[in-house]
């Protein structure tokens, strides 16, 4: 089966098929850096990371931009609250989020363009819309005219008296027509400024991704993404510049991300209800806080709870155990081993596993990126192989151990699609040896209390250790131990 995407311009789901084959032109909206980003941000910012993952999965070559707008109306408020510069402002905002997008597993784009830096771009684009007469000055400010463009409303699927009323108007008496948007905005004193064909002022946000989406990605992108809330005005308003500026379809795919909410709520800078992404990630893992983003489809609201991330962090927990477990097996890779029709019943049924897990994640991630049932394919394999495990006993044989192993790579292949499979580091693996040792450890006392008969201290350690979380299991041969959720 082909990969279907859902396209917010069509409203329907359609087979993927590239521009130029083999390769796949994207442009995610980026955040606006006038202040740390939080969670509800990351969940669209992560939608796009895992389908240029998925892409590359698949085959594609991918070339994936997103924009840092470091001008706006809100950078300025904010710099001015706080006493300082807006490009300093907007500098330290955006280190800021590639070190918390970082820490989060979010891949960086291959371009990250930043408005101020596409002055000369953006000028030009509104200069061809002024010569086409889309676009009107007046005393320095320029607008876009939204009459100009017949297919106005085609994304967001309004009609001319809807977007009267929806459009965030204020009240503007320079405007032709309450729908039309800002290209270009005056300098009011002390803002910052470039210099313009009229006069200094400073880009519109729509202009700067329509501008700078062409000058990385050409004319006509394949996919655009960003969050719902983007549908209208931003992206129908980056659709009329570049549509009527080129006279080519300026993006084949749009894909928007339903809100993370908090109580039924959007979670949002202005709703005063959010968590920030750096704060998030000093209490759970970055897998953890990926893998609760994306436990629902992303075109459906997600609720936010502590106990839903919490449930995460045991999933994850479960999945690294199972990866820990398979993990000695990835070296028994002589394929002959499984080569034959004599296998046994557990190497059976942990190569049917793998199988099923590859249908099942391919099945849901090419059904617009299904990532909620994706994950549930990978949880069932965990789920078959433990049973397997658990029934097989200790001798495994070469051939199981083998199937093992193919479990391992498939396993981890398809975690690494969603970026929730996580190398140890060098000090988590130092952190895990020396757990292994105090374990053993441990054990060994209980071992010699319970030769001793002193069966009171051997329960209490048994019992103390329950309460950190931590299970002795006495097999007939030795006591093994394991962090249960
Ligand atoms: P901003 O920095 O406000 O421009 O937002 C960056 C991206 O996050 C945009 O694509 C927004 O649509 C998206 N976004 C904002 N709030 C949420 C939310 N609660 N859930 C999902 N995406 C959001
Ligand atoms: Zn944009």
């Amino acid at each position: 089966m082909g990969l279907n995407i859902y396209n917010s311009l069509s409203r329907q789901l359609e087979e993927f098929v590239p521009l130029q084959e083999g390769k796949v032109l994207m442009y995610s909206c980026g955040p606006t850096v006038y202040d740390f980003f939080h969670i509800g941000n990351a969940r669209t910012f992560l939608v796009s990371d895992i389908v240029r993952r998925y892409l590359e999965y698949k085959g594609f070559s991918v070339k994936l931009v997103q924009n840092l707008t470091d001008i706006d109306d809100k950078i300025i408020n904010r710099a001015a609250e706080l006493g300082q510069d807006a490009s300093l402002l907007a500098k330290s905002n955006s280190e800021a989020y590639f070190e918390d997008s970082g820490c989060l597993g979010i891949r960086a784009a291959d371009v990250h363009p930043r408005a101020t830096e596409h002055i000369p771009e953006i000028v030009d684009l509104i200069q061809i819309l002024m010569d086409k007469g889309a676009a009107y000055a007046v005393d320095g400010d320029v607008y876009y005219r939204v009459d100009s463009f017949c297919g106005y409303g085609k994304l967001s699927h309004r009609r001319p008296e809807d977007l009267l009323a929806g459009a965030r108007v204020e009240v503007n008496e320079r405007k032709e027509d309450a729908r039309d948007f800002d290209l270009w905005k005056k300098a009011k004193p002390g803002e910052p400024w470039w210099d313009s064909p009229w006069g200094k002022g400073r880009p519109g946000w729509h202009i700067e991704c329509s501008a700078m989406a062409m000058k990385h990605l050409g004319e006509t992108i394949d996919i655009h993404a960003g969050g719902q809330d983007l549908q209208f005005p931003h992206h129908e308003n980056e659709i009329a510049q570049s549509e009527l500026a080129t006279g080519k379809p300026f993006a084949r795919y749009w894909m928007h991300v339903a809100f993370l909410r908090v109580n039924g709520q959007r979670m949002g800078k202005s709703e005063r209800n959010f968590i920030f992404v750096r704060d998030a990630l000093r209490d759970y893992s970055a897998e953890a806080i990926r893998h609760f983003l994306i436990s629902a489809h992303y075109r459906h609201p997600l609720d936010y709870s502590s106990s839903s991330l919490k449930e995460s962090s045991s999933a994850i927990r479960r999945l690294n155990n199972c990866l820990d477990v398979l993990k000695p097996f990835q070296s028994v890779t002589d394929p002959s081993l499984l080569d034959t029709d004599t296998l046994g019943e557990a190497e059976v049924s942990i190569l049917d596993a793998v199988q099923s897990m590859r249908t099942g994640f391919e099945d849901a991630m090419d059904a617009d990126f299904n990532t909620a049932k994706a994950i549930g394919e990978i949880f069932k394999f965990v789920g078959e192989v433990n049973l397997t495990l658990s029934t097989a006993g200790d001798n495994l044989s070469d051939t199981t151990k083998a199937a093992l192993g193919r479990g391992y790579s498939g396993l981890k292949e398809k975690c690494e699609v969603l970026g929730i499979y996580s190398e140890l580091t060098d000090s988590d693996a130092a952190n895990s040896e020396m757990m292994d040792q105090l374990m053993k450890l441990i054990i060994d006392v209980r071992q010699t209390a319970r030769q001793r008969k002193d069966w009171d201290t051997a329960d209490k350690i048994r019992d103390r250790l329950k309460q950190l979380n931590i299970e002795l299991q006495d097999t007939r041969q030795d006591v093994t131990w394991k962090i249960i959720d």
